[in-house]
């Protein structure tokens, strides 16, 4: 069988959807559209690479190399491309051939499925080359990234209407030059406010997902507080928004048809609902990002975590941090440490409070442990890395690029391993046992390499990778030692060898988020210095789409903020202190 992977999400691969669709001049909800088509077709269907969570595989089926066939195209090309790709992932493809190769291969599919369903003529096939349109369908994506990107270009035209299943919220143009000015003062809420809303109907790319709308301005109910939002922050989970994968969020919020994402901020309180005493207008906070109804018997003796009503605010629910005012409860508010400016304070509660749980309360980190941490100059690495320096821990941070291992080690790990130098360990499943059987030594010389750094094997696993890296973590893990685990991003059906967990008493602890007694506590090394912030890059409020875009294609380091009501980077910061550790090489 041939098989076409496709990388859903980097920009600069030519293979990826987004340079197909450029290169056929589709758009990429068009061309995710094709894709659909093809499946549903039985042409082509669809897999996942686990070895990397940013690859999605198309296995093109018996029927539609048949159908390649009878097109003139040549299959041996097709089987170059696959082979390829399963020698090296596809993001590391540059060779023009393979771009030539592979929209010829995929443009003739879509132009067998054109032709068969008679709906038009095919596009004429440049021998080797790209489709007429190219140019268009790559200027066309280049207007609508820059479009997000000039905030002082002003208003922001609505998406092009051209997209026949288009949405069905058709909007006016926003104005995105004055999201900083509200006229009215703390205590009263305007009635509209700008705002980048998800709705059901346009998931898909965070790029073409995330669109801005006018919007009503919550008003707070009992124990809420509407807060200006004056930063906020960009996390993986509005990825998964956006795609409405693995489960669309309207799920978990169906009495809303509109999601505002957004789960970290820092802002101003401006009003507050009945009950609230501790919080009034004109406080300056941040938010964490975990609700729970307080009549849920949980919240008062086990943990908010445990009770059936808890969600995390901007992602099980809506009214999150990207607009101008968001609705939150109460007791999700925490003062904002006054050494930051408003997008430092912004960046890193989510990540941080999930690692300050997985390690501090969940694994009970010591002075001396020994941690081996995964996507160590991600997100949470970035965290769990500066956790384990500040508590005495030794750490290993995983990463996949010397500028990430630099980063690591400025934040104080012990060493730094490139995955790309292991790439034979991940797990991709359905391996064979020869299979297993070569992907086992990977893991092996792996764990070897992790003990030279750490002078022996990690008490403690830091993981939210999931399926690729889970068996490997139980493997590399000492006896009594405890894999801790928040997240499955390449895959959540975790298969692995449970001799190496019963034999030598490990322990898996799963962790969610924290509860805000930790969020409170973790602020705290946060006012004193002893985290920092990492800030990769802060962007316009223009910029939350191609945000998470760049979240997407791991093209980011550390956290990226948005100012939303403060007016420019530097602002807010009322006492001297650290502030944040840029992360200044790239990705
Ligand atoms: P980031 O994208 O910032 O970082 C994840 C890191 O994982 C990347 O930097 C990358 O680093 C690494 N990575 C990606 N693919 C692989 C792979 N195949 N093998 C090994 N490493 C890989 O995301 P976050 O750290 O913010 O979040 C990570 C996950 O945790 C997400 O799924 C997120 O939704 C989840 N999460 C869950 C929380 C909870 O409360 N349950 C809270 C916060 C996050 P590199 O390429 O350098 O190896």
């Amino acid at each position: 069988m041939v098989r076409l992977a496709l990388n859903l999400l980097t920009d600069h691969d030519p293979l990826s959807v987004k340079g197909l669709s450029d290169a056929l001049g589709l758009s990429v909800a068009g061309m995710s559209r094709a894709l659909d088509g093809l499946v549903a077709r039985g042409m082509v269907k669809r897999t996942e690479d686990p070895g990397d969570r940013r690859a999605r595989c198309l296995a093109l089926t018996a029927k539609g190399a048949k159908t390649m066939e009878g097109l003139g195209l040549d299959p041996a090309s097709a089987e170059r491309v696959a082979g390829a790709v399963e020698e090296s992932f596809i993001h590391a493809l540059s060779s023009g051939m393979w771009l030539a190769t592979g929209v010829a291969l995929l443009g003739a599919v879509i132009a067998a499925v054109t032709i068969k369903d008679g709906r038009g003529p095919a596009r004429p096939r440049l021998p080797g080359g790209p489709w007429p349109g190219a140019a268009r369908g790559r200027a066309d994506r280049r207007l609508r990234l820059n479009r997000v990107r000039r905030q002082g270009a002003g208003t922001i035209p609505p998406p092009a209407t051209t997209d026949p299943g288009g949405s069905l919220h058709p909007m006016a143009p926003v104005d995105v030059t004055s999201v900083a000015d509200i006229s009215v003062e703390p205590g009263t809420l305007p009635e509209k406010m700008t705002a980048w809303v998800i709705r059901q109907e346009r998931e898909g790319e965070p790029i073409d997902a995330f669109q801005l709308e006018e919007i009503e301005v919550p008003e707070p109910g009992a124990f809420e507080v509407t807060v200006r939002v004056m930063a906020a922050g960009v996390n993986y989970n509005n990825v998964w928004a956006a795609l409405g994968q693995p489960v669309s969020v309207f799920r978990y919020h169906p009495e809303e048809d509109h999601h505002i994402g957004g789960s970290d901020a820092s802002g101003i309180v401006w009003k507050v609902g009945t009950g609230v005493t501790r919080w009034a207008p004109g406080d300056e906070v941040i938010i964490h990002c975990n609700q729970a109804s307080y009549e849920d018997v949980e919240v008062h003796g086990l943990d908010p975590l445990a009770a059936p009503s808890q969600k995390i605010w901007g992602y099980e629910t809506s009214w999150g941090s990207f607009a101008q005012f968001t609705k939150v409860q109460a007791q999700q508010l925490i003062p904002k440490p006054r050494n930051l400016t408003w997008e430092e304070a912004a960046s890193y509660g989510l990540v941080y409070f999930t690692a300050y749980r997985m390690l501090i309360d969940q694994c009970d980190l010591q002075a001396g442990h020994k941690v081996l941490i995964w996507g160590a100059a991600g997100g949470l690495g970035v965290f769990a890395v500066q956790l384990c320096a500040a508590a005495g821990a030794q750490c290993v941070g995983v990463v996949s690029s010397k500028e990430k291992g630099n980063l690591v080690m400025q934040l104080g790990a012990t060493g730094y391993i490139d995955r790309n130098e292991f790439k034979g360990m991940m797990r991709k499943g359905g391996e064979s046992p020869e299979e297993e059987k070569e992907r086992f030594k990977e893991s092996r010389r792996f764990g070897k390499a992790v003990k030279e750094v750490l002078g022996d094997a990690p008490d403690i696993v830091f993981e939210h990778v999931g399926q690729a890296t889970f068996p490997t973590s139980v493997f590399v893990l000492k006896p009594f030692g405890k894999v801790v685990i928040c997240a499955g991003t390449t895959g959540f059906n975790l298969d692995f060898d449970v001799r190496y967990l019963w034999m030598r008493q490990k322990q898996i602890i799963g962790s969610h988020f924290a509860n805000a007694y930790e969020c409170m506590k973790a602020n705290e090394l946060i006012e004193q210095g002893r985290i920092r912030p990492v800030l990769w890059r802060t962007m316009g409020f223009d910029g939350v789409a191609e945000a998470h875009q760049l979240m997407r294609d791991n093209s980011h380091l550390g956290k990226i903020a948005i100012l939303v009501g403060a007016e420019r980077e530097g602002l807010g910061r009322t006492e001297d202190g650290p502030g944040a550790i840029a992360a200044e090489v790239g990705a």
